[in-house]
């Protein structure tokens, strides 16, 4: 059997056509974890496209296509999805959006696997083989997360910054109520056996990881064996978590000793009125500073991600959250705007309202104002999203930033100026018009379109390729 697994990238995050030209993501885990799990005696031969890092080419040999959407890439997937049946491909559609929307997506494939696919995509691959494809998978999952070691062998492994993402737990018992976690997979948070990721982490061959997990330590007992285990295996890794484990002595400094260097921390709002209202009222605004000291202290870096728009964001959210990111040092900032994912009580609430501008996908990508705010015009919104990106990421910033954290500042530092670079295209490719139909044609004509800049490539300093690991970039609603 022959397998072809791609993940369709957005236009502002698309190889070449994107912001950057080299990507600083990190590679993700879907398609090689996929990849994994086909079950040996299908004997199968399977290649991975991801669009993030390599142009989409539709001239292969297959038998079964899968294909994985987030919401921003749902209607991109969906015209490559059509074209691929057109040519006589077997279709498949998962991942979160088709989980939140799984009629829709059905429309565009021959079948659709609902949730986690760690035991629908084997039964369905065994379906497909002995054919009895059915339209639909589902499979819940338990509190035990067995994955395989991800082939990231089939990766382009020279495409990422680093290959070795790894995951040690599974989504979120949080209902932030924006968020499209909750929203697909309920309170689901399932733990991978500690040995497991242990194991995993020893395939390594250079000593760092990106811990992809959403909400690793909101089970304190898990994540602190898992931190003790690391500890002999000497790595550097950066991850994810929410404010919660500065709370924790304990969790912090064995975090630190297992050489937690970096991490992703959902702010969402420096207003403690907002965090209540989107039911993250566990985040305490006022703590904020004197958690992102903590966390320098323990010599981990912060990239921290801010959402405006809000119902309680009036047009001064934009100055002050500038200002606390510069007084707090926080190391690599990140804003969107609130985005309305199908499925959320966010959604829901605008949708009631008559708030939503439009249901069209391609602009849910968390950089597109699609709704009325509260208290401000669309427009302001999204000028203030691009003046805060702007404000945060001129010299001054970046060096004060960088400079008082004093983490990771050679690291930093690259970062900070590859954002700088994001910040200022970010307006103009914001702009830029979605037109994948005619990326598709392009696309069966051998070429690749490509509303490509000036070459203004980023130019990465040797510093970040030489630490070889980066603090993750998520692209996750
Ligand atoms: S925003 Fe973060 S903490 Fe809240 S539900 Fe989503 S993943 Fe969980």
């Amino acid at each position: 059997m022959r397998i072809q697994l791609i993940q369709p990238a957005g236009e502002i995050h698309r190889h070449r056509s994107g912001i950057f030209k080299r990507s600083l993501r990190y590679a993700p885990l879907t398609l090689p974890t996929l990849a994994a799990l086909v079950p040996d005696e299908l004997e199968a031969e399977i290649a991975l496209q991801d669009e993030g890092v390599q142009p989409l080419d539709l001239e292969f040999e297959a038998d079964l296509v899968g294909l994985s959407a987030i919401t921003g890439t749902a209607p991109r997937t969906y015209a490559i999805a059509d074209e691929l049946r057109a040519r006589g491909h077997t279709v498949v559609i998962g991942g979160v959006h088709a989980t939140l929307l799984p009629d829709e997506a059905a429309q565009h494939a021959d079948a659709v696997v609902v949730s986690y696919a760690e035991e629908s995509w084997p039964r369905l691959l065994r379906d497909f083989a002995t054919g009895r494809l059915q339209p639909r998978y589902f499979a819940p999952t338990g509190r035990v997360l067995n994955v395989p070691i991800a082939r990231r062998d089939l990766l382009k492994r020279n495409r990422y910054v680093t290959t070795n993402s790894i995951e040690a737990t599974r989504g979120c018992p949080h209902r932030c109520e924006f968020c499209a976690v909750p929203a697909a997979w309920g309170g689901i948070y399932a733990h991978r056996p500690i040995a497991d990721v242990i194991a995993e982490l020893e395939t390594f061959e250079k000593r760092h990881a990106v811990f992809i997990d959403l909400s690793p330590v909101e089970d304190t007992r898990h994540a602190k064996e898992l931190y003790q285990a690391m500890i002999p295996l000497g790595i550097r890794w950066l991850g994810l978590a929410t404010t919660r484990i500065a709370e924790d002595e304990e969790l912090l400094r064995l975090a630190a000793r297992s050489g937690c260097k970096g991490l992703l921390i959902g702010f969402e709002s420096v207003d403690q009125p907002t965090l209540d209202g989107i039911q993250k009222p566990f985040h305490r605004a006022g703590r904020f500073a004197e958690i992102v000291k903590k966390l320098h202290d323990h010599g981990i870096a912060i990239q921290g991600c801010f959402v405006f728009g809000f119902d309680t964001d009036d047009e001064s959210v934009f100055e002050r959250t500038v200002e606390f990111v510069d007084r707090a040092k926080i190391d690599l900032p990140r804003y969107a705007v609130m985005t309305p994912f199908p499925g959320t009580a966010a959604y829901r609430q605008l949708q009631r309202e008559g708030r939503l501008l439009h249901e069209n996908w391609s602009l849910y990508d968390v950089e597109h104002v699609v709704f009325q705010p509260r208290q401000m015009s669309p427009e302001r919104l999204q000028e203030g999203l691009h003046w805060a990106w702007q404000q945060s990421y001129r010299w001054r910033s970046i060096f004060s930033r960088v400079l008082g954290s004093r983490c990771l500042v050679p690291l930093s530092l690259s970062l900070n100026i590859g954002y700088r670079f994001y910040a200022k295209h970010l307006p103009e490719k914001a702009r830029t018009v979605y037109r994948d139909e005619e990326f598709i044609a392009a696309a069966v004509r051998g070429q690749t379109l490509c509303c490509q800049m000036e070459d203004e490539s980023f130019p990465l300093p040797a510093a970040a390729a030489s630490l070889q690991t980066t603090l993750p970039i998520s692209n996750l609603p």
